[in-house]
């Protein structure tokens, strides 16, 4: 479940940005849909706990996000939400197993061997176990940084652009491991997306618009 309510965001220097309200059931999907510069990744940012909302209040699982304070926030994070970042953040010191073992790591949590191999082989990835990221294709590194996000089992699984680079036959291969990700953990799903494929693909998702805001007009 995710509810947010009267959320603003401000970037120093810059005018608030005012994020709508809406409220997704357990479970359910939801599509933030804008241009790009519109607060998508913003919002997401604010729902993960890695932005303190200027006002208002973004509810996840039951927890007042910006209620948490700072430590017990990434703990929280850690345990709660995969995200998929824009950017992967994949390690290169690090084998695509000991990249799943870093989610262990910063929940605080022994590293658990079959759970890596049991999520990377849920992805199609167990062969690319010993890999280092640079000898993934841009598909492949993507799933290893889903399995990475929902290895915790987490409760919401956030996606900023998660079809931006890849052709269509690999957009809804995304989509769908998404979804079934999703599924299989009973999980509510978030995708900010500026990518017609993706509304395309999913129809009856709930959506939430975010459009560039205009400059008050001077008075
Ligand atoms: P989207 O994900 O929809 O492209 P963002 O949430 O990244 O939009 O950005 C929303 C607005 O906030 C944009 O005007 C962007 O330039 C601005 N912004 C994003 N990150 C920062 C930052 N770190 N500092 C200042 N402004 C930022
Ligand atoms: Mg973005």
């Amino acid at each position: 479940m995710i509810e947010c309510r009267g959320l603003h965001y401000a970037y120093p220097r810059s005018e608030p940005l005012r994020l709508g309200d809406v409220s997704v059931a357990q479970g359910g999907t939801l599509l933030l849909r804008g241009p790009s510069g519109s607060g998508k990744s913003t919002w997401l940012a604010l729902a993960a706990g890695l932005l303190t909302p200027a006002a208002g209040e973004v509810v996840v699982a039951g927890q007042s996000v910006g209620a948490l304070a700072a430590a017990a926030r990434d703990a929280w994070r850690a345990r709660h939400i995969g995200f998929l970042p824009q950017k992967l953040h994949l390690s290169e010191a690090l084998s695509v197993a000991d990249n799943l073992a870093l989610a262990h790591f910063a929940a605080g949590l022994p590293v658990d061997r079959p759970a890596i191999a049991a999520a990377l082989g849920a992805l199609g990835l167990g062969e690319l176990a010993a890999r280092r990221p640079s000898q993934l294709s841009g598909g492949q590194a993507q799933r290893v940084a889903l399995a990475r996000a929902v290895l915790l089992r987490p409760r919401v699984i956030l996606a900023d652009e998660p079809t931006a680079s890849l052709d269509d036959d690999a957009c809804a291969a995304a989509l769908a491991l998404l979804r079934r990700s999703a599924g299989e953990l009973d999980a509510t799903l978030v995708i900010a997306t500026h990518d017609a494929r993706v509304w395309q693909a999913l129809p009856h998702a709930q959506t939430l618009a975010f459009v560039v805001a205009q400059p008050e007009p001077a008075a």
